[in-house]
């Protein structure tokens, strides 16, 4: 062939596949993202009936560009060298995160906006470290490979014989000599949690090997992809320790297992940092009455915290927006925004709340937490976890009257905000120590990308964030055709 009959070969090549995607629609269809996933838009969402027509300006693109917004102040705070970043509690990152929330409160108008400061107590931050594998010559680093949240430094730079435990049962260990050893320990989580196998409540791992006296914990973090998480290896826990994700894991495990001598070096310092500050930050949307429903979201997190908790904040300032949008007189109680200080540290603004509940809320006819809302259903396929187009169902709790019970149900179900098939018999999260204080809801999520830097926006589906958002607001509406003793436990109302 020619130059030229070969370059005419290839335009017709390619037209012929152009043509051959217009025929397939692959290429150009609307429905799938340019990465071959199903967009968005295309995912399961419940029409709005004619009676519920005035929560359709609630909207899940723009939500999750909040969602977005709140995810890059974390990037901003990324720091390499420590990669502990995100938004944590007493540092820049979460002060940008309140900012931003106080900046939305003054767009939409709200009032009596100020933030109530806390000291925090002395803060754990991983100062440095230096964590290797030894193996036939060669030293591996691993990226997922961080100290465990809380970790106690280690005593200079350790030289440690490496052992393989599996998951940790008293049968793994049977006969096994850790002490003065590195410990490995493949913690499966439950699929959908990030409640994992070697922790307190299940295995119990992590303690035997420290009972045992291993010098150091590796914890493997599981059954797939490779997470870089922060987590406690337990509040008991005083050997220094590291989680690591799975496949960076499975390399020691064939390491191990191919019978060369592996021997693990550690250092890790810690910096304990004093006289750090959080703040929660508040904004008042006006009723017509004294009496107030709260909406809390915390503003701190773990890596870019897309779930955990830009997902909260999202819904709280929608629902802001939502009811500002509204006059005046079609709201019957002050609706009172709060950014909360401080998560995972204890939560001292919520703790604050149940301390000095008889005048903070003396008022409050309601609390609706918003925290880690709408999370794509997982799914395990070999060792890779899948994200499926539906949201995971949610933990749920209402502290209130079975009235107050059947309305959010009813809200749930009428925008397909999908829970498990019985309530918690507590409130986890931010809300935790409030909760009985008032009555109050919360719906919540903790799945295994939980505190790990894959909680990213991808994970947040905007269906979810839609639902969630309208329930709410239908379940304010409708609360607030209610008085205050109609949203009480039964018992406590007869019993005053
Ligand atoms: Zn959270």
């Amino acid at each position: 062939m020619t130059r030229a009959t070969q370059l005419a070969t290839v335009i017709v090549t390619m037209m012929l596949m152009t043509s051959d995607a217009t025929e397939t629609g692959l290429a150009q269809t609307s429905r799938l993202g340019p990465d071959g996933s199903v967009r968005e838009g295309a995912y399961i969402r419940l029409p709005l009936s004619a009676a519920n027509q005035q929560y359709g300006s609630i909207d899940g693109t723009r939500m999750k560009q909040l969602v977005r917004e709140v995810t890059e102040i974390s990037l901003a705070n990324r720091d390499d060298r420590t990669k502990y970043w995100g938004r944590i509690a007493g540092t820049r990152g979460e002060e940008m995160a309140r900012g931003y929330v106080e900046r939305k409160f003054r767009e939409l108008g709200l009032s009596d906006i100020r933030n109530q400061q806390f000291d925090l107590p002395t803060q754990w931050f991983p100062a440095g470290y230096d964590i290797s594998v030894e193996a036939g010559g060669r030293s591996y680093r691993f990226d997922s490979l961080v100290p465990a949240l809380r970790s106690r430094p280690t005593d200079g730079m350790l030289d440690l014989e490496a052992v393989w435990v599996g998951t940790g049962s008293t049968a793994d260990f049977h006969g096994r000599d850790v002490a003065g050893k590195a410990v490995f320990i493949h913690s499966i989580p439950a699929p959908g949690s990030m409640g994992h196998s070697a922790g307190p409540t299940w295995e119990g791992a992590i303690s035997r090997a420290q009972e045992l006296g291993a010098a150091a914990i590796f914890v493997i973090y599981g059954i797939s992809d490779n997470f870089t998480i922060w987590q406690s290896l337990g509040g008991n826990i005083t050997t220094p320790g590291a989680f690591m994700g799975y496949r960076d894991g499975n390399t020691v495990k064939e390491l191990i297992g191919g019978g060369e001598t592996v021997r693990v070096k550690i250092q890790v310092d810690i910096d304990y940092r004093d006289g750090l500050k959080t703040a929660s930050v508040f904004g008042t949307l006006p009723g017509t009455t004294d009496e107030e429903i709260y909406i809390l979201a915390h503003l701190d997190g773990y890596f870019e915290a897309a779930l955990d908790n830009a997902s909260g904040i999202s819904v709280m300032l929608t629902l802001a927006e939502h009811f500002a949008a509204r006059p005046q007189s079609e709201r019957r109680r002050n609706i009172i925004f709060v950014g909360t200080a401080g998560h995972h540290v204890r939560s001292p603004g919520s703790r604050w709340m149940h301390d000095n509940r008889e005048t903070a809320l003396a008022n409050a006819a309601l609390m609706i937490n918003c925290e880690h809302v709408s999370v794509k259903q997982t799914v395990y396929w070999g060792p890779e976890m899948r994200k499926t187009d539906i949201p995971s169902p949610r933990r749920w709790w209402v502290h209130g009257s079975d009235q107050l019970v059947d309305l959010v149900l009813d809200a749930y179900r009428t925008f397909g905000v999908a829970v498990w098939d019985h309530m918690e018999d507590r409130a986890a999260g931010e809300m935790g120590s409030v909760a009985r204080d008032l009555p109050s809801i919360q719906i919540i999520r903790s799945p295994e990308i939980k505190h790990t830097d894959q909680d990213i926006p991808d994970w947040v589906p905007e269906a979810g964030l839609e639902a969630v958002a309208r329930a709410y607001a239908k379940v304010i509406d409708e609360v607030n055709q209610l008085g205050r003793s109609a949203l009480q436990p039964e018992q406590q109302t007869e019993g005053q």
